[in-house]
């Protein structure tokens, strides 16, 4: 099962070299799509993080000494260096996830993508020279790094949940303390290696790998942490949230969705089924942006069930490039994924399709459910209105467009959603009036294009926006900056 790109036992990677937890103590990570032991990773304590905080503290200001254009520099290398070896990252990422090699390669590089915008953006940094309201006075703002950023990842999409947080804190002028998903350590891992190996200052990332309570709290409880930036579940994010709020750090929460996609009566039935598919399903719906509510036109809706199922079944569950989506991270997830649709069934709802795992001979180790689709759902129901991360999707029956647009809007999270029509009267009311971060017409939902604000609305998170040039605003300090001048000096 292993191959060479990463060791057996992972260890913490500070101050550019291997830390072992302090504990000694090590975790098991099992390959998903085998359910077999792939490695094992440090499990660090409150003492490793706070070890790899005074690293990040101690380098901080030699990092933030560099001119923001050399950074970007430095991070630019980073980025080609990750592109020279995207096959070895992808293979490190598939193996780990289970998912595809052909769609770890585009997850790699999405990341690659995401670093040289943001190396990039070392040439502007921007900040805004504007009036005063006094004479022989001038105005400016600039930016400053915040100083250490405490960094916290989930598993879906390793390498470019890594990539999303580190290039725009560090190009920022921070250092980071990146805590590696406990189903991702390798990535996380050969990340931190590869831009050592690139030229990047040894402490100026630092990656501890553990679980969430013993070392991602720590992380954000530590008052050498000045942001936070989350991305997991509305639950863990909420947690960390008040923690962070009770030493008023800064901290962006990019939490979960449970994205609606709209069907109209006048939308091109087919195509809305690709994307239904692609949405719900694609790297087995484990997506904040992944469609899971997909609410029909009351007049299409038996055709387009119908269409809809039909395709489902069609799908092919496995590891390979040839496969639809591959299994889920862990056997937990699964199990909780099975016990929400088990419930729903029990309360009358109906399995179109699916709803159990898959345990023929290619599929019997590992963690895989089939593509399941449920109808005769209330809207109201736990499983209309909790993130499954999975891939799993109710349909529900709409009168009319704004029929569809309430029950779209009836959700406690707000992160992405669709709509499928040839109206542009109705595209364009959605577009305005859907309470969410990202809406897309006659597509899928999808996450955001390296160079675009990605985040959500209600649960889903907590306002601010990342990556982007938005991101920049998160991990940068304003500064107003006022120069008087002396007339009589002229
Ligand atoms: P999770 O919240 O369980 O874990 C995410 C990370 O937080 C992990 O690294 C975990 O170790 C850590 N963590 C857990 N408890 C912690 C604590 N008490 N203190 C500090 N850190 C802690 O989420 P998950 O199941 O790994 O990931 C799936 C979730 O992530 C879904 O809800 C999904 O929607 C969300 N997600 C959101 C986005 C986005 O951009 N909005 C992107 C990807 C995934």
């Amino acid at each position: 099962m292993r191959t060479g790109l990463f060791p057996e036992a992972i260890p913490n990677w500070v101050e550019g070299g291997e830390w072992p937890a302090l504990s000694g103590e090590l975790f098991e990570k099992l390959a998903p799509a085998r359910g077999r032991l792939l490695c094992r990773a440090a499990r660090s304590a409150e003492a490793d993080v706070k070890g790899a905080v005074a690293v990040a503290k101690q380098r901080q200001p030699s990092w933030a000494e560099l001119t923001p254009v050399r950074r970007g520099e430095i991070l630019y290398a980073v980025a080609a260096a990750l592109e020279e070896r995207r096959e070895q990252v992808a293979r490190v990422v598939a193996q780990e996830t289970g998912k595809s090699y052909k769609l770890a390669l585009g997850e790699t590089d999405g990341a690659i993508a995401l670093g040289r915008f943001m190396a990039g953006e070392g040439q502007r940094l921007y900040g805004r020279t504007t009036t005063s309201g006094v004479a022989h006075r001038y105005a400016m703002t600039i930016r400053q790094p915040v100083g250490v950023a405490g960094l916290i990842v989930p598993a879906n999409t390793p390498i470019a949940n890594v990539a999303w947080k580190v290039f725009p804190a560090l190009i920022c002028g921070n250092t980071a303390v990146l805590k590696a998903a406990e189903d991702a350590p390798a990535t996380a891992w050969i990340f931190g290696k590869i831009a050592h190996e690139a030229g990047l200052p040894g402490g100026a990332l630092n990656i501890v790998q553990g679980y969430g309570e013993e070392a991602g709290a720590p992380l954000v409880k530590n008052p050498d942490v000045g942001v936070i930036s989350f991305t997991g579940s509305t639950a863990v994010g909420r947690r960390i949230g008040a923690i962070a709020g009770e030493r008023l750090a800064r901290v962006s929460l990019e939490l979960g969705g449970k994205n609606p996609l709209v069907v109209c009566d006048d939308a091109d039935l087919e195509n809305a089924a690709q994307w239904v598919l692609l949405s719900a399903f694609s790297n087995a719906g484990q997506r904040c942006a992944s469609a899971s509510r997909i609410i029909v036109f009351e007049s299409v809706y038996r055709s387009f069930r119908d269409l809809l199922v039909e395709r489902a079944k069609r799908l092919k569950v496995g590891p390979g490039d040839d496969d639809d989506f591959g299994p889920v991270i862990n056997e937990r997830q699964l199990k909780a994924m099975l016990g929400f649709v088990e419930r729903a069934a029990q309360r009358g709802a109906t399995l179109l399709t699916g709803g159990h795992r898959l345990t023929g001979p290619e599929h019997r180790d590992g963690f895989y459910m089939s593509p399941t689709l449920i109808e005769g759902i209330d809207p109201g129901d736990e499983i209309s209105s909790t993130e499954l991360f999975g891939p799993v999707a109710c349909l529900y029956p709409a009168r009319d467009f704004e029929a569809a647009l309430a029950l779209a809007n009836r959700s406690p999270y707000g992160l992405t959603a669709c709509i499928h029509t040839h109206s542009l009267h109705r595209a364009l009311q959605f577009t305005r009036k859907i309470e969410a971060g990202v809406v897309v017409v006659n597509a899928g939902t999808y996450g955001s294009e390296p160079h675009m604000p990605f985040g959500g609305a209600k649960q889903s998170g907590n306002g601010w926006r990342e990556p982007g040039t938005e991101a920049l605003d998160l991990y940068s300090e304003l500064k107003d900056v006022y120069i008087s001048i002396d007339p009589e000096e002229l």
